[in-house]
């Protein structure tokens, strides 16, 4: 698996500014960023509720895995990484020195 293979997935612009038929951008302001029409709640609404999950802290904390694992996940990933490279370089050199001409 290759880190970045498959890309992040696009924000879906779930709101159409009324007044201009741009995608609305910020939600968080009450007025179109383009056209500076007024926005109105249900579109806003929409989004701060997907933002903001109704699950208390303590929920999150028990669904979540561990911070400590995510650090050590992290650190695989650089011994991954240093591994693969320290692992090409002694490719490099070893063909170079199969060369004739090295
Ligand atoms: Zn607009």
């Amino acid at each position: 698996m290759r880190p970045g293979a498959e890309a992040a997935p696009r924000p879906v612009p779930r709101a159409l500014c009324a007044a201009c038929g741009r995608p609305v951008a910020q939600l968080r302001s009450p007025n179109c960023v383009y056209c500076g029409a007024a926005i109105p709640e249900a579109l806003r609404g929409g989004a701060t509720a997907v933002a903001k999950p109704g699950l208390p802290p303590e929920m999150l904390q028990m669904l979540e895995p561990r911070p400590r694992d995510a650090s050590t996940s992290t650190q695989r990933w650089m011994l991954r990484i240093l591994a693969a490279a320290v692992a090409g370089l002694i490719l490099m050199v070893i063909l170079r020195m199969m060369q004739p001409h090295g």
